[in-house]
């Protein structure tokens, strides 16, 4: 399975979500690539596309706010 290299897709930015890689090193969920695993705790990767949809939607402003409903606020 075989790309041309003429056919290479290119990331474009904004409209592109980052490569979300589950996490093999502090647990087995997926991160935010963008945000602080304090900030954003790992989770499902559906919630991390939710969460980074959100990322571009706001043009990649984080500050820690929970942008996704994660369901996980409860305490
Ligand atoms: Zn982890
Ligand atoms: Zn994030």
């Amino acid at each position: 399975m075989q790309m041309s290299a003429a056919n290479r897709i290119s990331v474009r930015k904004g409209t592109e979500l980052p490569p979300i890689q589950k996490c093999t090193e502090c647990c087995s969920r997926y991160h935010c690539p963008l945000c602080n695993s304090k900030i954003f705790k790992p989770t499902d990767r559906y919630r991390v596309i939710i969460h980074l949809k959100a990322h571009l939607a706001r043009s990649v402003k984080y500050k820690g706010d929970a942008i996704a409903s994660s369901g996980e606020n409860g305490n």
